[in-house]
């Protein structure tokens, strides 16, 4: 393991023993909890939206580290974006796990682009989405909400 592995391995595991944004949010304007059985990872995903930002987002669930932490990263990556910000992150992150991401797209990642190493780790590449698969179903109902 280089240095760069090692890096980006504690911030995995600080965001995993630190989660931030962690808890469930009252009155939430999207919800959305999904169930990683292979791995028994479960994260339940809130958004609040206020003038047409992410105004509050956080998680609960429980899980592998790199569920927990793909998730504490983020709702910390996501907060103050509009929706349609967030989307266009979620689709970054997929190409990310995909080992498709473009190097200058990385920076808009942020912590998140420390997670490019589960890739090569095929059975925990759904642990490292999971989060992302919930705010892509969060998305949706905010959309269907505003039409
Ligand atoms: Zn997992």
């Amino acid at each position: 393991m280089d240095d760069i592995e090692q890096l980006y391995q504690d911030l995995i595991v600080d965001h995993y023993k630190h989660p931030r944004c962690a808890g469930r949010l009252e009155n939430p304007d999207g919800e959305s909890t999904l169930l990683n059985p292979l791995c028994g990872d479960e994260i339940t995903l809130g958004v609040k939206i206020s003038g047409g930002k992410i105004a509050e987002i956080s998680f609960s669930g429980k899980g592998c580290s790199i569920s927990q932490a793909s998730a504490s990263i983020m709702c910390e990556l996501l907060k103050g974006l509009t929706p349609s910000e967030a989307s266009s992150r979620l689709a970054l992150f997929m190409q990310l796990m995909k080992g498709e991401i473009e190097e200058g797209d990385l920076d808009s990642l942020g912590d998140a682009s420390c997670l490019r190493g589960v890739k090569r780790f095929a059975a925990r590449i759904r642990c490292a989405t999971l989060s992302w698969e919930a705010l892509a179903k969060v998305l949706e109902e905010l959309a269907a909400r505003t039409d």
